[in-house]
């Protein structure tokens, strides 16, 4: 087999990989299976939960990695489902999430006072 033919198959196991991991936090909000696929597994955990009164720079540099991992929009969803106050978690800060949070919440209540009489 040529190495594209084995680069091919090893990309879609992973494509499909996430796929599973998708469906198991949808099912489950507090599956981790998402988190085999992370860009960060090789990375300094403290460059994500990081010491009080880091900078902006340090919280930039967290912010790109997580830009360049496959699973941020999973690794977002188990963080704000399962209320993570500490770290960065697909690519926001707790405080970015808080508000995503609330943004959710008041275009639900919109949502069902529109839809629901
Ligand atoms: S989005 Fe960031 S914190 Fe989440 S798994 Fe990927 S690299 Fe790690």
């Amino acid at each position: 087999m040529h190495a594209e033919d084995v680069n091919a198959v090893l990309s879609t196991r992973r494509e499909r990989g996430i796929e599973l991991a998708k469906e198991a936090l949808l099912a489950d909000r507090s599956s981790l299976a998402w988190q085999a696929f992370a860009a960060c597994r090789v990375a300094d955990p403290e460059a994500f939960f990081l010491a009080k009164g880091a900078g902006a720079k340090d919280i930039e540099k967290a912010v790109q990695y997580c830009n360049t991992c496959d699973v941020k929009t999973l690794c977002l969803l188990y963080a704000v489902a399962s209320h993570e106050t500490f770290g960065i978690w697909g690519g926001m800060t707790p405080r970015a999430r808080r508000a995503l949070r609330s943004r959710i919440k008041n275009a639900h209540r919109m949502t069902t006072d529109i839809l629901v009489p």
